[in-house]
């Protein structure tokens, strides 16, 4: 781990601070002393993730960049992390244009405004997504063909990311998340219902069987494979990765995983047990576009940072059952 108190405190913008993984990156920072500001729409997030952390309220991708510039000066900034995008798939395919806007002139908007006011460290939050098909244990150096316009974005805004730290002195980092669950604290969940473990507490709420698509995979048991790591690991890379972005200008794509696989299967009966159902699993078909494994080859991220993940799945599950339990609990007593 390397959140611990440091004597040469930060001050850090984080864009979409609000969020699932931004906020538990937000708290890491502020709890290790770093002056963190969040700038963050509200619209999937909310401030109350984030109580104490000043929060300015506005969608980054229309023409933000003279407003960030004025923040980033206001409030001394020496860093960025750039959380705030758009993240579904398959709203992706139906609106590819706004996935463009949203997550590739987020980037365009912050780069001007960094440039502007000098200030010259990013994180930036891209994904496994940009592999496309690509199965196995994937390198950084494997080649990017994403197949939907979500991983799209994320490839493009990497390459301007590039581009820049080519023009200017930007010291920068792309971070590929693979699969991210958890909850560093239950009220820090992902309240939205998009990935497995969440859709499949979903359907143990209905009393409805979790669905596994695909049991005739060339894996372990059949089903696909994935590498699950917990929201605080991912939390915790941003922060090491922060402090060990390399003096000189570049972007260093690093994927965040475990390097462990799991299988669906594995992961659906995990997620029955914790929740105590009796229900079974079903198979249906494959969908389109999965691969059979994806596990993320970590040994990058380790060497340059020190940075590996801690949690297990185990950890994973429970955290995020934990998470949902506070939020139906929530839901009840308004
Ligand atoms: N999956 C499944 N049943 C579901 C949701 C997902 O079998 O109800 C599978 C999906 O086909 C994939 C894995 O779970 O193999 C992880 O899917 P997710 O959408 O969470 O993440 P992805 O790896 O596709 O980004």
């Amino acid at each position: 781990m390397n959140s611990t108190r440091r004597l040469d405190h930060m001050r850090v913008m984080v864009t979409g601070g609000a969020g699932y993984i931004g906020a538990h990156t937000s708290r890491l920072l502020a709890d290790r002393g770093d002056y963190v500001l969040v700038v963050d729409d509200l619209v999937t997030g909310s401030a109350d993730r984030i109580p104490g952390i000043p929060v300015v309220s506005f969608n980054l991708a229309n023409g933000s960049s003279a407003r960030l510039e004025s923040l980033m000066r206001e409030h001394r900034i020496d860093a960025v992390i750039h959380f705030a995008a758009q993240k579904q798939v398959g709203e992706s395919v139906e609106k590819p244009a706004w996935y463009y806007e949203q997550n590739v002139g987020s980037v365009a908007q912050l780069l001007m405004a960094m440039q502007q006011a000098e200030v010259h460290k990013l994180v930036f939050s891209s994904s496994a997504a940009v592999y496309g098909e690509a199965s196995g244990t994937i390198t950084e150096d494997a080649v990017a063909r994403p197949i939907n316009p979500y991983g799209a974005t994320k490839l493009a805004a990497e390459q301007l990311i590039s581009a820049s730290a080519l023009s200017w002195p930007l010291r920068a980092a792309s971070l590929r998340y693979f699969n991210v669950g958890g909850a560093g604290r239950p009220e820090l969940g992902d309240t939205q219902t998009l990935n497995l473990i969440p859709i499949c507490f979903e359907q143990i709420a209905a009393h409805k069987s979790p669905l596994i698509f695909g049991n005739d995979y060339d894996t372990v048991d059949g089903t696909c494979v994935r590498d699950y790591v917990h929201v605080s690991d991912v939390a915790d890379a941003h922060l090491a990765v922060l402090d060990a972005l390399p003096d000189e200008p570049g972007n260093e794509v690093l994927n965040i995983g475990t390097g462990v696989g799991t299988s669906v299967r594995e992961m659906v009966d995990a997620i029955l047990a914790v929740s105590g159902s009796d229900l079974i699993a079903e198979v249906r078909e494959r969908r389109r576009g999965d691969p059979a494994a994806v596990v993320g080859a970590v040994d990058r991220m380790k060497e340059l940072t020190g940075w590996s993940a801690t949690m297990s799945v185990a950890d994973i599950v429970e955290s995020a059952w934990e998470s949902r339990q506070y939020f139906a609990a929530l839901a009840q007593r308004s």
